[in-house]
This record gives structure tokens, C-alpha cells and sequence, in this order.
């Protein structure tokens, strides 16, 4: 697609502030070497619709050193369960090697991106130094949204362009360009850009409309952009980012009608909003004293409890700046942690259980036995006759308190003997008179050096022992034999079971197992000094939004710490509403 420009005598409108041509030879003092791979080259081909966007990069980039402090600031702390905010992340730093992190950094090339308005003949110089093999034009204005380069110079090159093209400028150059002027929310410029593009076409593509309605927000035409939202919706369902935009562009010039209204269309695509629009209203409420206001932000917080999302620290403070807000000064926040327990540590209360109700219980176990054990594919993970087996060996025994991962458990310590380390956990289990389970393969019973006879004997007499074919997975039998014995079993595994959850059919039971793994699922660490097996208890409490009505607890997410989607944070907003106190007597 090509754009001409209604004639090069309208350039001052659209250039008006740049004296580009009257600069002498282009001095640039600081020297930008651009990165190049071929990967980014993709990422910014010409053809390409999707938008190269250098904001987004530099995120990432932000982000990844963001993660990096946050795993500095971690290193110290121990956390208690498995499932603990930034465990896996420290798991994982221990088994990798970190000398291996920077070796993808990309190879360098020559050209240097302008740092100010060139005229054409430095652009025809530079020009003539490139030897890549996109467009010229093309490949240096994606370096410059990349780099998120002044318009300036972005303006001195499109200039350039259609001087030397009868006014003509490229469709993908002034999208570019956009997008430039948007993250240097230059709004006046993104209007000019927005005049052109609209005398010139009907539509756009979605890409360039996602800009404009960025572009526009700020603007006093910002319900422009409610029509290019339309203009989207006419070939595909708006991003939750386009909407988090006009929902933004709404609240930021007091259309709270529009904005709700925009939300529920959101929603309605079954799109989870992004937790900056659910923060944006929690902001935009301090402002408003109004029941059906507060009680659609009480909605957004039951929103985050039914779909599992937890708010991230910053969100977690327009909650509590909100509650606080509430005329009459009933409600008081305070960030804290929960105790073992499962009391705030701050106000007492004890949080929901981590424990399913009966119904719940027997919903999962019966998806597990169909999806997980049987699933159609249990011939992948062991045998008919070997399922069979088992099924008469768990019926004949009383029901288990602990299922045992035997070769797992076996392997945590590696500097001891493998049966060592197992009959350690049995015979710490046994003491205690519980039923115990140990799982096993059949090479565990031929003597080795790992594998001793006598321990293994000893393993034998203290607890219940199966043991399956070398090529079985133990995950199945574990499941089976834990969900059997009764809600009240826990289980002692290194792995997490994630290709479980994934084999499981709808939300509700991937929650449910989830929520029964935290709370079943016994963590094993080693003791001082690495010496011996510490056994863990599982969590008590849910980590959950949760309310009494006149509390909540809300649990967040710390900006310094990346949790996995199988972990929970440990960090908390306590809320408590105080009663009105009695008016005078
Ligand atoms: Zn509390």
C-alpha cells in the first residue's frame, strides 16, 4: 500500500517545527550500534502487520532486569511451602548454570542510527553505507521505533522519502512513524498523522488503529477513538489492550458510563481485562461517592477470587487507597503475611481453608480416575494388568495418611545412598503410627550400592510397599492411591504434577486440583546443613480474594518477584471495616 501526501507544499503542516534542511553535515557525537539479528529482521519486515513496538521491548528489557534484582533480593529468603511466590525461580537458579545466560546476545552491526535530523544528502550518504538487504527506509525507521528514537529525526527521514518519491510515502512508514509519535505521546502530532491517514483511507488495519486510539486518548478527541474501537470490531474482537485504552481515555475525561459499559463488552468476549484497567477504576474511584460505583469495584474483586488472579503491588495499593477513601473512614488496609496456620498476621482472622467440601472432593477425584488414571491413554503411562494389580493391592490395605514417591524421594539428597534416604522418611513417618505408602519400581528390590538389601527390607516391614514395572509412571498410581484413601491422605513428591493439571478438561477441576495439591502435597527439604529430610506441612488456608463482608483479604503480587502460574504469592492486603460507631447519646 502506498500513501501519497496531498503534495510536498503541505509539508510544513505535517513537519512544521523541524529545520531539517537547513542542518550542515551530520556530526553525531554519541554512537548508537544497532543490534541486529535475523529475528529481529522478521520482526520488522516490511510486510509484516504486526507492529513493532519498542515500548513493548523495552519492557521486556526492564522487566528482565527487574527480575534479575528481584532474584538478588530473594536469594536470602527461605520461603515455606512449595508453592511459595518465587520458589520454582529459585529452584531452577540452583539447578542452572549462570554462566550460560548471556550467551544469545546478538551480533552487532555498523550502521548508526542518526541521533539528529539529517537533510537529504546525509540521508542519500547514509543510504549508500547500508548493505542490508530490506529497504533502506524501512529497515532504519523500525531501528527507530526500536530505539524510540526522537520524531525529529524519524520526521527528517519521511521528509526525505517523499521528496524523493513526488510526495509519496509509505503506508508502513507513516504507521511507523505513528507509532513513534504514540510512545513519545506526542498527541498533537498523532492527530496530524490521524487527518492524513483518514482523507487518504476508509479503513485502516487493526494495527494502525490500535495506535491511533492510543494516540487519541489523551486527546479531547478521544471518542474518536470509540469509533476506531468499532472500525476494529467490524473484522475481529478488539485486544483487551485496545479496550484497556478506551476504558483509560473514558475515565480520564470523567465518562464513567462508557467506561463500565466497555468493561462488560470486554468481559463478554470472555477476554480477562488486563489488571491495569481493573486498577484504573480503583483509581478513578477515590474521586467518587457513589454506591453503584463501590459496589462494581466490590464486583471486580469478586471477579479476581472466581478467576484466580491476584493484583499486582501497585494494584494492591489503589485497593487500599480506595477502601481508605470510603467517606466515614470505616476501612483500614495493612500489607502483611499469613501465618502457618492460616491467620492474619495482622487483624487474627483465620482465611478459608485450603481443604475442598465433600462435593468438591468427590468431583475432582472422579475427573482424576477418568482423565488422568484412565484417560484413554493409559497404555502411555502403564499397563491394564498392572492398574489392575494395584487397584487389588490399594483395596486390600487399610487407607494411607502418606502416599510416598519412593525412586523420587529416594534421589532429593544425592550424596546419600538412595534406600538411606528413603527408609530416613519412612521411619520419620512411621513414628508417628501413620498408614504409609511407598511407590515403587521393582529395580529398587535388586541389591546394589544405591539400593541396599537390609534398608530396603527395613522399608518394607514399616510401611506398605508397591512396586511396578521399571517403565510404569508412578504419577498415576500416586493420584489413585492418595484420592482413594479420603481427603484427609497427603502425598510426598518432588514433582508437581503440572501435565496432570494440563490432562484435566475444564477450569473448574484444573482449580480444584490445584487447590488440592497445596493442600496435600507434603514438601520435602533438606535439613541443616543438608544432612537429612525435613518434612513440610502443606498449606492450610486458600490463596484466594476472600471476604467476610466486613474484612477482605486479598493476596498480591510483589513487583520484585516472578512467580510461576503453579505458584501463590505470599504477600497480603488486609482490609478490616470498622463498625460505625455509635453516634452520641
Ligand atoms: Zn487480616
Amino acid at each position: 500500500m502506498t500513501f501519497y501526501l496531498p503534495g510536498f507544499r503541505s509539508f510544513p503542516k505535517l513537519w512544521k517545527s523541524t529545520p531539517y534542511f537547513e542542518l550542515g553535515p551530520a556530526t553525531s557525537p554519541v554512537s548508537l550500534f544497532l543490534a541486529v539479528t535475523g529475528n529481529q529482521h522478521r520482526c520488522f519486515s516490511v510486510k509484516s502487520t504486526s507492529l513493532p513496538n519498542g515500548k513493548a521491548i523495552n519492557l521486556l528489557v526492564a522487566k528482565a532486569r527487574t527480575l534479575k534484582k528481584g532474584n538478588d533480593s530473594n536469594r536470602q529468603v527461605s520461603p515455606d511451602h512449595y508453592f511459595a511466590a518465587g520458589a520454582a525461580k529459585k529452584r531452577s537458579q540452583v539447578r542452572s548454570n549462570p554462566q550460560h545466560r548471556d550467551h544469545a546476545l546478538p551480533r552487532v552491526s555498523a550502521l548508526q542510527l542518526p541521533t539528529k535530523p539529517l537533510n537529504s544528502e546525509e540521508w542519500d550518504k547514509l543510504k549508500e553505507d547500508f548493505s542490508g538487504k530490506a529497504s533502506f527506509e524501512d529497515w532504519v525507521i523500525s531501528q527507530m521505533v526500536h530505539r524510540c528514537s526522537s520524531i525529529d529525526v524519524a520526521k527528517s527521514l519521511l521528509a526525505w522519502v517523499a521528496a524523493k518519491n513526488n510526495g509519496i510515502v509509505g503506508y508502513n512508514l507513516l504507521v511507523k512513524y505513528l507509532s513513534l509519535c504514540v510512545s513519545h505521546k506526542q498527541t498533537s502530532e498523532v492527530i496530524d498523522v490521524y487527518e492524513i491517514m483518514k482523507a487518504k483511507y476508509k479503513c485502516l488495519e487493526s494495527g494502525a488503529n490500535t495506535l491511533l486510539i492510543r494516540g487519541l486518548i489523551p486527546s479531547d478527541r478521544w471518542r474518536e477513538a470509540l469509533l476506531l474501537l468499532e472500525d476494529i470490531k467490524k473484522v475481529m474482537v478488539p485486544s483487551k489492550r485496545n479496550y484497556h485504552d478506551c476504558i483509560q481515555g473514558a475515565l480520564l475525561h470523567q465518562d464513567v458510563n462508557v467506561a463500565w459499559s466497555l468493561y462488560q463488552e470486554l468481559v463478554g468476549h470472555n477476554l480477562i481485562p488486563l489488571l491495569e484497567t481493573l486498577k484504573a477504576f480503583f483509581d478513578f474511584g477515590k474521586d467518587i461517592n457513589d454506591d453503584h460505583y463501590s459496589n462494581k469495584l466490590l464486583d471486580i474483586l469478586l471477579y479476581l477470587r472466581n478467576n484466580q488472579l491476584y493484583p499486582g503491588e501497585s494494584f494492591a495499593h489503589s485497593i487500599k487507597a480506595w477502601f481508605e477513601s470510603i467517606p466515614g473512614g470505616q476501612w483500614k488496609g495493612q500489607f502483611t503475611t499469613i501465618q502457618k496456620s492460616g491467620q492474619c498476621s495482622s487483624c487474627g482472622r483465620t482465611l478459608e481453608s485450603i481443604h475442598l467440601s465433600p462435593e468438591e472432593y468427590e468431583f475432582l477425584k472422579e475427573k482424576i480416575m477418568r482423565d488422568v488414571i484412565d484417560g484413554g491413554d493409559q497404555y502411555k503411562k502403564t499397563t491394564p494388568q498392572e492398574l489392575k494389580r494395584f487397584e487389588r493391592f490399594v483395596n486390600s490395605c487399610p487407607p494411607f495418611d502418606i502416599v510416598i514417591d519412593g525412586l523420587n524421594v529416594a534421589k532429593m539428597l544425592p550424596k546419600s545412598r538412595e534406600s538411606q534416604n528413603l527408609l530416613a522418611v519412612v521411619s520419620q513417618l512411621a513414628q508417628q503410627n501413620l498408614q504409609v505408602l511407598v511407590l515403587g519400581r521393582k529395580h529398587m528390590l535388586t541389591a546394589s550400592a544405591r539400593w541396599r538389601r537390609d534398608e530396603m527390607e527395613q522399608v518394607q516391614r514399616q510401611a506398605h510397599c508397591f512396586f511396578a514395572d521399571n517403565i510404569s509412571e508412578d504419577d498415576p498410581f500416586l493420584l489413585y492411591a492418595t484420592l482413594n484413601s479420603g481427603s484427609h491422605c497427603k502425598f510426598i513428591t518432588k514433582d508437581l504434577m503440572r501435565d496432570h493439571k494440563a490432562c484435566l478438561p475444564d477450569a473448574r477441576a484444573q482449580h480444584l486440583f490445584f487447590k488440592w495439591q497445596q493442600g496435600h502435597q507434603l514438601a520435602v527439604r533438606k535439613g541443616f546443613r543438608g544432612s537429612h529430610l525435613t518434612l513440610l506441612d502443606p498449606l492450610h488456608y486458600d490463596t484466594v480474594v476472600q471476604t467476610t463482608g466486613d474484612s477482605w483479604h486479598i493476596p498480591y503480587d510483589e513487583d520484585l518477584v516472578q512467580r510461576s502460574s503453579y505458584e501463590v504469592p505470599t504477600k497480603w492486603l488486609c482490609l478490616q471495616g470498622k463498625t460505625q460507631a455509635p453516634g452520641p447519646c
